[in-house]
């Protein structure tokens, strides 16, 4: 089916939730993605972090298929073996104690919030159940985790929200310190707000927030979601700063393309949560397990410092691009500022022009590239942008 035909057909039946670029992409391979006729783009936004090993990884799609013709799904009332060895992975390599498996970044963040508050409600008792999170924070579309995100944007049309958010802006943590009361028990934060903008928040502010969620029992959730699982070239970006969270949620690249979540407790949470008290028909899928367990296989530690080392390529060659003002972020998840006058999505447009794929973020460009991205593939990605912003002129002063 070509280009065309895919796009009308599309445009007729699937709810217009999404402001879709104008390409299909029909099979894709390694950092490349292809179109019905042909066209081949460099693919710097892994499905939104999501294609952790690219396109169709053979080991990946090996494990994916071979899981598929065994046992496709049980229900969580029987035990598998991906999913316990995933589990124990996950715990032996963060330090956690306890997984929860869903099947989305919302649904691991909704599943921190239940197990923050049930938390709390044994120690004691109603009431104390508010959560802090971040201004320019994101957490999910579900009703709850819309209500966390902190951006007045998401706060409007599907009210009523929930009760028990409160924001505080990022790097402030006398502010932060202000809103904690009798009825607080977590704080949730991202450590680079991607949505946000690709936002890494100031290492002293959160080991701040760490200590005073030790001084007053609360629970500390980290959303991981994005960053997590290599992304910033550490498997979890709390390596990086140091930082011993309560829950850490994770989504996006841990399934490398398939759809998982997943909650890591520590034991003091993990202890309040027993059975009953909360449940995911398709959590812990035999098949997505089976994935997730080869994405975690490739991230040894000598490859997530080539993730570090492919970071630092690209970092240093976007800061050298013409018109770029700034360039943020950790590892293999950038932020890229522009002039005033030169739009994110200008660029965007332009590279999918020439063939690279980009994301952005707010006022920003995004760069995600799968975690197995090579020194050629950042030349050639540097190169088209190169271009692209060469041809643009900032508006005149
Ligand atoms: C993408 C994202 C989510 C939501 O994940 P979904 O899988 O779309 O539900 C939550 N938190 C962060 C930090 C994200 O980047």
């Amino acid at each position: 089916m070509d280009t065309e035909k895919v796009i009308v057909r599309d445009n007729d039946y699937v709810l217009h939730t999404y402001k879709r670029n104008p390409i299909v992409i029909e099979r894709g391979h390694g950092m490349h993605a292809y179109g019905p006729e042909g066209q081949d783009y460099l693919d710097f936004t892994s499905g939104i972090g999501v294609n952790s090993l690219g396109y169709c990884d053979l080991d990946w799609a090996d494990a994916v298929a071979r899981q598929a013709h065994k046992l496709q799904h049980t229900s969580n009332l029987y035990y598998t073996a991906p999913c316990s060895k995933l589990a124990k992975r996950l715990c032996r390599r963060t330090g956690m104690n306890k997984v929860f498996f869903g099947n989305s970044g919302a649904e691991a963040n909704e599943g921190a919030i239940k197990a923050a508050r049930k938390y709390s409600f044994d120690r004691y008792g109603a009431g104390r159940d508010q959560i802090i999170t971040l201004k320019n924070s994101f957490h999910g579309r579900t009703l709850a985790t819309l209500t966390a995100t902190g951006q007045d944007g998401f706060h409007q049309f599907f009210g009523p929200f929930n009760d028990g958010f409160l924001y505080a802006a990022a790097g402030d943590l006398g502010a932060l310190t202000k809103l904690v009361d009798e009825h607080t028990c977590a704080i949730m934060l991202e450590l680079i707000q991607g949505e946000g903008g690709v936002v890494p928040l100031d290492p002293a502010f959160v080991l701040g927030v760490r200590s005073l969620c030790d001084d007053r029992d609360l629970v500390l959730i980290v959303d991981e979601v994005q960053t997590g699982v290599g992304r910033t070239g550490t498997f979890l970006a709390c390596e990086q700063y140091n930082l011993r969270p309560d829950i850490v949620t994770l989504a996006k690249g841990l399934g490398g393309g398939l759809p998982i979540g997943a909650v890591l407790l520590n034991d003091r949470v993990a202890g309040c949560m027993g059975p009953g008290t909360h449940g995911s028909t398709f959590g812990g899928n035999p098949v997505v397990c089976a994935g997730a367990n080869v994405v975690l296989d490739r991230l040894s530690d000598s490859f997530l410092a080539g993730v570090r080392q492919h970071g630092e390529q690209l970092r240093e060659g976007l800061e050298k691009l013409p018109h770029v003002t700034a360039v943020d972020g950790m590892g293999l998840m950038l932020g890229v500022q522009f002039e005033e006058g030169i739009t994110a999505q200008a660029v965007l447009d332009a590279c999918r022009e020439r063939g690279l794929l980009v994301l952005t973020a707010k006022t920003r460009m995004r760069l995600l590239p799968p975690l197995i991205v090579t020194a050629h593939d950042i030349e050639r990605a540097l190169t088209i942008l190169d271009e692209v912003l060469c041809s643009m002129a900032p508006a005149q002063r």
